[in-house]
């Protein structure tokens, strides 16, 4: 066989393969390969390196697109100096991502504008590019999508969707009440990802008053057993991010009246 037969075979098995980025980088790389006289080895190397790098970017994309994070945030976008009521060495070991490993929960409880959402957005995109599957969703969105699927017959469907993820992120725990059976799917959601997979949960109700926030104590009380029982708590009691430059604003007007009036 001619060599330049034997290279357009090489191109043919690439692409029969669908190794489309090394078939793309082939022609550079036997080109290094001579003039940097690399061994056999080192050349393939390098060559199916550009495709195993392609290959996880592509992946990495997939699941950042089903995982619907509302924003691209991540940990260093996260300002600590500004949020003291946040213990930073506890996230930064929730970003490990070792809780994942023991299918613990984390629950992210405080205010409105602490960064409850940003900091579950944060390690849920922390864990899509660990390698997990990864879905974000609100716990009101999850209650009407576990309705629909009631009225249309696809509870099992349902459900079996809200099990797949290896991390759950439920935001927006109880800033709005639960239609009406909206309490007792999130419990099915958790109870059945129990001791299997993590979810993160955000709210703005303490644990405390649950029983009160979802009307039923009975199931409040399951779902905390269900939750607490592998969790790393975070309170976050801290001023809201959302009102500073307000804050400042409002800061800087009184600042300004006060001199006038003085
Ligand atoms: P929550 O979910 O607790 O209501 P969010 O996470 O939605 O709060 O934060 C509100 C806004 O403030 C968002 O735009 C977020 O990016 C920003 N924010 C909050 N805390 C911080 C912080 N510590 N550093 C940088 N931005 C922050
Ligand atoms: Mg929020």
């Amino acid at each position: 066989m001619s060599e330049a037969r034997r290279y357009q075979q090489l191109r043919a098995h690439f692409s029969y393969l669908k190794l489309d980025s090394a078939a793309e980088a082939l022609p550079r790389i036997l080109d290094a390969a001579r003039a940097e006289n690399l061994s056999l080895t080192a050349a393939l190397e390098r060559l199916l390196e550009i495709e195993v790098t392609a290959t996880e970017e592509r992946r990495l994309a997939g699941r950042l697109r089903f995982a619907c994070l509302p924003d691209p945030w991540t940990l260093s976008d996260f300002d600590f100096a500004a949020q003291p009521g946040v213990d930073e060495k506890l996230i930064r070991d929730l970003a490990t991502m070792r809780f994942l490993d023991d299918a613990s929960n984390v629950l992210l409880v405080g205010p409105p504008g602490v960064g409850k959402t940003m900091l579950a957005t944060a390690l849920a995109r922390g864990a899509a590019e660990a390698g997990n599957r990864v879905y974000f969703t609100t716990a009101a969105d999850l209650a009407a999508r576990c309705h629909k699927a009631a009225v249309e017959g696809r509870w099992a469907t349902c459900m079996r969707f809200f099990a797949g993820p290896k991390l759950l992120v439920i935001d927006e725990l109880g800033y709005l009440p639960l239609p009406g059976d909206g309490a007792s799917a999130l419990f099915q959601v958790i109870n059945q990802r129990y001791l299997k997979s993590s979810t993160i949960l955000t709210t703005n109700v303490g644990i405390a008053d649950w029983a009160t926030a979802f009307g039923d104590a009975t199931v409040a009380a399951a779902m905390l057993d269900r939750l607490l029982h592998r969790a790393t708590v975070v309170g976050i009691d801290g001023p809201s991010y959302r009102l500073r430059s307000h804050q400042s604003t409002s800061d800087k007007l009184r600042k300004a009246v006060n001199a006038h009036v003085s």
